[in-house]
C-alpha cells in the first residue's frame, strides 16, 4: 500500500531562500511549458520533452533531471485535465527523484538540487517515518506548507497477509467518546472538544472584527483545529488496531454512511460537533492501519446498533432513556449506551463472517 512520509526539512535562512527561488523558478517553467503544450496541442511527456527540453534548460536554468521532472509534472496535469493550460502556483510542490536528491548523514540530511547547485539540508525523521522510508520509491515532492519545508516521499509499504479473525473488536464511533470498543474501552474526544470550543470562541470574535487580518487568522484557526483532530484520530486508530492485533481479533465498524443518520443532532451545538468531528477520517485511519497490520476489518449494518439490547436483542426507542444510558425495556439490561452499541457491532461483525454468534462467544 502506498503511504506518504512527510519529512521536515530544517534549512538555514539562506538555504530556505534558495529553495524558495528554486520552487518559484520550476513553477514558472512548468506554467510556461503548460501554455506552450496546450497551444500546440502537445500533451504527452515524450512529445513535450521533444518540444521544450532544450528551452527549459536554457531559459529557466534547470538541470537535465529537473527539466525532466518538470516535464513529467506538466504531462501529469494534462492527464487530469486536457481542457485548460495548467497554471502552477509559485509554491506548488516540485517532484524530485534519486538523480537530484540523495539522503546523506544516515538520513539526517538530504542533498537537493537547487538553482545554486547541490545543497545539503538537514531533515528530521521520526521513528515512524524512518520505518516508512525503508520502502521509499524513487520520487519525493518538495513542498512549502505554511512556511515550513517538507519532502513528501511516497513509500510502497508491504501489506501483511490478513489473519483469520476468531473474534471481532466492535468499535462504536460517537460524540462524547470518539470511539468505544466492545471491551468497554472509551477513547475520549475531550482534547478535540476542548480545542473546538476554544477555537469557536476566538472565531466569533474574529468574525465580528471582519478585517483582512482577522480573516487570515480565521483561516489559520480552521487549520489548527483540523490538525488537533487529525492527531487524536491517529492516536485512537493506532490504539484500536494494536489491541485487535495483539488479541488476534478483527475490527468491526459501522458502515460509515450510516453514522451521520444515526447520531441525530439535537441542538445546534451537537450539530457543530458532528460537522467538525472527523468520523470519516477516524474510520479511514482505522482501515488503513488495520490493512497494514493484516487485521481484517468488517463493515456492519449500522441500523439500530444503539437501540438494540445486546443481551436479549430487543429493539426499542425507549431503550435509551438518555444519550448516555442504555436500559432495556424487555429484559432490564443496563449499560453505557456506547458500550452496548459496540457489543452489537462486534456481534454483527461475527454474524457477517461466521453465521450466528454462539452463546459461548457471547459470554466471553
Ligand atoms: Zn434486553
Amino acid at each position: 500500500m502506498k503511504l506518504v512520509a512527510a519529512l521536515k526539512l530544517t534549512p538555514s535562512p539562506e538555504q530556505a531562500a534558495c529553495l524558495r527561488a528554486t520552487l518559484v523558478r520550476c513553477n514558472e517553467a512548468a506554467t510556461w511549458l503548460g501554455q506552450l503544450g496546450f497551444d500546440a496541442g502537445i500533451l504527452g511527456q515524450y512529445a513535450l520533452h521533444k518540444l521544450a527540453y532544450a528551452d527549459l534548460r536554457s531559459r529557466f536554468g534547470l538541470t537535465a533531471q529537473a527539466a525532466v521532472r518538470t516535464i513529467a509534472k506538466v504531462a501529469d496535469a494534462f492527464k487530469v485535465n486536457k481542457e485548460v493550460a495548467p497554471a502552477f502556483r509559485p509554491n506548488a510542490a516540485q517532484p524530485y527523484d534519486d538523480r537530484i536528491m540523495r539522503f546523506v548523514q544516515d538520513g539526517n540530511a538530504v542533498s537537493l538540487w537547487t538553482l545554486q547547485g547541490r545543497m545539503v539540508i538537514s531533515c528530521t525523521m521520526g521513528e515512524h517515518q524512518r520505518r516508512l522510508m525503508a520502502y521509499r520509491k524513487g520520487e519525493a515532492d518538495l513542498c512549502l506548507i505554511r512556511g515550513k519545508w517538507f519532502l513528501a516521499a511516497t513509500c510502497d509499504v508491504p501489506e501483511a497477509e490478513p489473519f483469520d479473525a476468531e473474534d471481532w473488536l466492535g468499535v462504536d464511533l460517537g460524540l462524547v467518546s470518539l470511539a468505544v470498543d466492545s471491551d468497554g474501552t472509551a477513547y475520549s474526544g475531550e482534547a478535540v472538544e476542548r480545542a473546538r470550543r476554544h477555537h469557536q470562541k476566538r472565531r466569533r470574535g474574529l468574525q465580528k472584527c471582519g478585517t483582512k487580518g482577522a480573516k487570515r487568522r480565521l483561516r489559520k484557526l480552521a487549520g489548527k483545529q483540523a490538525r488537533v483532530q487529525k492527531h487524536i484520530n491517529h492516536v485512537i486508530s493506532k490504539a484500536l488496531v494494536r489491541d485487535a492485533e495483539r488479541t488476534g481479533r478483527g475490527i468491526a465498524l459501522e458502515e460509515l454512511k450510516g453514522i451521520r443518520a444515526r447520531v441525530t443532532a439535537r441542538s445546534g451545538d451537537q450539530r457543530a460537533r458532528l460537522g467538525n468531528w472527523g468520523f470519516a477520517q477516524l474510520g479511514g485511519f482505522v482501515a488503513y492501519k488495520a490493512k497494514r497490520a493484516g487485521v481484517p476489518v468488517a463493515y456492519v449494518d449500522p441500523r439500530n446498533t444503539s437501540r438494540q439490547c445486546h443481551e436479549c436483542g430487543c429493539i426499542d426507542k425507549r431503550n435509551r432513556p438518555n444519550q448516555a444510558t442504555f436500559k432495556c425495556v424487555g429484559c432490564g439490561h443496563e449499560a453505557a449506551a456506547d458500550t452496548n452499541a459496540a457489543r452489537n457491532i462486534r456481534q454483527r461483525g461475527w454474524a457477517g463472517h461466521r453465521g450466528v454468534m454462539t452463546r459461548e462467544v457471547l459470554a466471553a
